[in-house]
């Protein structure tokens, strides 16, 4: 099959991979004028680890791990609230699982193709015309071409799915917050490998040290923090997240003021993708562009990779029936994906909540992580997968 892949974020390089090694001949089309670097340290277990271990990536990617040994929550004055040792969620995940950037997860994937795949970067479909039998598809800047198979692998704002399915409104379920991530070289202090919050009424800051001195930082802003302005440039973004972290107490100042020196910062809504179904026709979307379960249920990267070998699976099983295959890689994800989404309502008041109380509840309970029996009904389900993935032998 020809098959044209739009975004090369980690769900269309995963896609990519398999379908290349099944011998699909393969378009990967990314917006950005390179592969994208940036976001922040994801952690990977259950099936989304057992994923990247089928494609023979765990080793390499798990020297390239950031270790935290403990995560610690802090109030303004910088005095220790909340918090657990991290290999508490290690064991919850049964050892299996790395704690990986998310721009080395794509790179190490994209690695992996070895040249197999043709990848056009600063580029876009911009349309589709499916006929039944094959697609015809047009770009921003190449020209035109018939393929069997188009994949919207572009994430949570999804071109494909805007072309094919319809405007974002009908399918995104914004959650009240903004996520921002950003690096700083040098920052000071480091408190070895500790995850280090800080949470204010509606806001969140957290640093996390990476290789080569560099602190990561990662904030969440209730919707109200914004004032009712969604920075889309640069200069807004950087505005934006220094207005909103003022008088938060504990590192904000020096956060505030490092911000200054930062020359990419990832920011975007906080927001779920639910469809009714994934594809139309010879249209398929994949990772968040289908179903992102947001940052709060906490393994959108995971199913974007399970999603990946399923898919490639399913074709390879059913051989020219691309419509049957599609209906069962649907059928097997749909649900799971579902109720992670649901989980993640269910979190998303304690992620950031609004009041001092609230705040001082929420952390003092992250103590009782520490306790045996704990961790284990307080996350233990946010670490089950309800599948397996299934041996294609692929
Ligand atoms: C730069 C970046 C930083 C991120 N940082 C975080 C983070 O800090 N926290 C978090 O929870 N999640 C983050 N995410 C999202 C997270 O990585 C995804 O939820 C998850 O990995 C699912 O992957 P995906 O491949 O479906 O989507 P994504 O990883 O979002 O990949 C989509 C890809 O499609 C490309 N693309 C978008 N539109 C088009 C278009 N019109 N044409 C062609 N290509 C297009 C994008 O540039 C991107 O490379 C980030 C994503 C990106 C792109």
């Amino acid at each position: 099959m020809k098959v044209a892949i739009n975004g090369a974020g980690i769900a269309g390089t995963a896609l990519a991979y398999w379908l290349s090694k099944l011998g699909h001949e393969v378009v990967l089309v990314e917006r950005a004028p390179e592969l994208r670097t940036g976001g922040f340290v994801l952690n990977l277990w259950g099936i989304g680890y057992d994923a990247l271990e089928r494609m023979g990536l765990l080793p390499r990617l798990l020297e390239l791990q950031h270790h935290s040994d403990e995560l610690r929550m802090v109030d303004r004055a910088g005095r220790t609230r909340g918090g657990y040792p991290s290999r508490v969620l290690l064991k919850l995940a049964k050892g299996r699982m790395a704690s990986l950037a998310r721009s080395d997860i794509a790179a190490a994937i994209y690695g992996s193709l070895d040249g197999r795949v043709e990848t056009v970067f600063g580029d876009s479909i911009t349309a589709i015309h499916d006929d039944a039998s094959r697609v015809h598809v047009e770009f921003e800047h190449s020209p035109p071409r018939e393929v069997d198979l188009v994949i919207g692998a572009d994430g949570l704002h999804s071109r494909v799915r805007q072309l094919v399915f319809g405007p974002d409104a009908a399918f995104e379920y914004p959650m009240g917050c903004h996520v921002a991530s950003f690096e700083v070289a040098g920052y000071r202090p480091r408190n070895g490998n500790t995850y280090v919050a800080h949470t204010a009424p509606g806001r969140y800051v957290a640093r996390f040290p990476m290789r080569d001195d560099r602190m990561l930082f990662f904030v969440l802003l209730r919707d109200e923090h914004l004032k009712g302005r969604i920075p889309t440039s640069h200069l807004e973004r950087k505005m934006a997240l220094t207005d909103a972290l003022a008088d938060m107490g504990w590192e904000s100042a020096v956060i505030r003021s490092a911000l200054q020196q930062v020359d990419d910062i990832y920011f975007d809504s906080i927001s779920q993708i639910r469809m009714d179904t994934w594809a139309k026709g010879r249209v398929v979307l994949i990772g968040d562009a289908a179903a992102c379960p947001s940052l709060i249920a906490g393994e959108g990267a995971g199913f974007a990779l399970a999603a990946a070998y399923v898919l490639a699976g399913e074709l390879h099983r059913h051989g020219g029936d691309s419509g049957a295959a599609i209906a069962r890689y649907q059928a097997l994800l749909k649900a799971p994906l579902a109720r992670k989404q649901k989980q993640a309502e269910s979190l998303a008041a304690s992620f950031v909540p609004r009041t001092s109380l609230g705040v001082r509840v929420r952390d003092y309970a992250t103590l009782l992580m520490r306790l045996p029996v704990f961790p284990k009904i307080l996350m233990g389900r946010y670490f089950h997968d309800e599948i397996a993935l299934p041996d294609y032998g692929i």
